[in-house]
């Protein structure tokens, strides 16, 4: 039974559509709990609930570590196979009102199987949401921020394991050549780094010719020796199958759950391999929709995003004075950000339906 430190739980049948709208909101206690809306396919309407609680405390976490006043929580809309048209627009309107019960305690955004455009659709029923075109006030793809934090973690990592923060020539194997990936790996052949880059997608391998990159087989990626694996894919990248064979002596990439479970934290750090937590890492794509949200303009959401860099470089510290692994101490750290939050108490779990 998973126990619920949630704040509100909102389940919604879209009054257009009929279709599911789950909306978790795990804490406002620095903020308003911000999270995209994910339209996926789910077994059961309650898998789709499980997994906007799970996602919505990650968000909390994501949000504290990187300094942010905002809160996590994730909706997550279920829906099977492809929605489009004027259906798709129902279902945002459908979104929009669920959204707008909650009164600016969640904030929407863009996630997988959404879109800017589906965020326009929203902004007509609500006006708490970000991720919006650039011509209604959005700041567009967040995977070029994205990518600039990842290079301020790595520099990070690269300072605490070898001693100095420098690209250039560091070997770094950057796993998925996506909206963040290509820019990492163009942000890093321009410091120098010897790239080797891999995406199951052939078509890429004209990316790494223009990069200069050597390149691999998808699925030898995890083996390339390297000082810093970069994964810029899906989900667990390191897992029990090759935690053994990696060869690098820093992981560090923009994918989310990076680790296949969390036990792999205590591997990686027994074989003196450096962890960043992808959820400090990866932070620019949430620093971009602050931005949005409070207006900053581009000079200070690009401080905010180099900020990633001093956060790595004291959770690793505080990691290694307490002999714990720097996603452990990442936790830690983001609950004692929270522990001293001067918000609300935490409310009691509040489940509507
Ligand atoms: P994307 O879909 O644009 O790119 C992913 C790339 O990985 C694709 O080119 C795909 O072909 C490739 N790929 C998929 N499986 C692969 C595998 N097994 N081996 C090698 N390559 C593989 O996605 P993105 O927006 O670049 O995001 C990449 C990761 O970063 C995702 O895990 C995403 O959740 C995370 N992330 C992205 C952002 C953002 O701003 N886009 C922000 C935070 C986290």
């Amino acid at each position: 039974m998973m126990a619920l430190e949630h704040e509100e739980l909102h389940v919604r049948r879209g009054e257009r559509t009929g279709l599911y709208v789950i909306i978790a909101v795990h804490s406002t206690r620095l903020g308003p709990a911000l999270g995209g809306a994910r339209l996926w396919h789910y077994t059961t309407p309650g898998d789709g609930v499980a997994d906007a609680l799970r996602l919505a405390s990650a968000m909390t976490l994501k949000a504290a570590a990187a300094g942010l006043d905002l809160g996590g929580g994730k909706c997550v809309i279920c829906a099977e196979g492809e929605i489009a048209g004027g259906r798709r627009r129902e279902l945002m309107l459908d979104l929009g009102d669920a959204v707008g019960e909650l009164e600016g305690r969640y904030i929407t955004a863009e996630d997988v199987g959404t879109s800017s455009a589906d965020m326009a659709l929203v902004a007509e029923r609500t006006e708490h949401v970000v991720g919006l075109p650039a011509e209604l006030g959005g700041r567009g793809d967040p995977g070029p921020l994205t990518a600039r934090g990842v290079e301020a973690a790595i520099r990070a990592c690269l300072a605490h394991r070898y001693g100095d923060p420098d690209p250039a020539r560091r070997r770094v194997c950057v796993v998925g050549l996506g909206h963040v990936g290509l820019d990492l790996s163009e942000r890093l052949a321009a410091a120098g780094a010897e790239l080797t880059v891999t995406d199951i997608d052939p078509d890429r391998r004209q990316d790494a010719r223009r990069l200069g990159a050597r390149w691999v087989h998808a699925d030898r990626a995890a083996e390339v020796q390297c000082d810093v694996l970069a994964p810029c894919a899906l989900g667990g990248a390191v897992h029990d199958g090759n935690v053994e064979a990696l060869r690098c002596g820093i992981v560090c990439g923009s994918a989310n759950n990076v680790l296949a479970d969390d036990t792999l934290a205590e591997r990686l750090h027994s074989r003196e391999i450096v962890y960043a937590p992808d959820f400090i890492a990866n932070a620019g794509g949430l620093i971009n929709v602050y931005g949005e949200l409070h207006g900053l303009d581009q000079h200070r959401v690009d401080e905010l995003v180099d900020g990633i860099g001093p956060v790595v470089e004291a959770v690793l510290a505080e990691a290694a004075r307490r002999g714990d692994t720097p996603l452990g101490t990442a936790r830690t750290l983001a609950r004692e950000r929270l522990g001293h939050a001067g918000g609300r108490d935490r409310a009691p779990a509040r489940l509507s339906a």
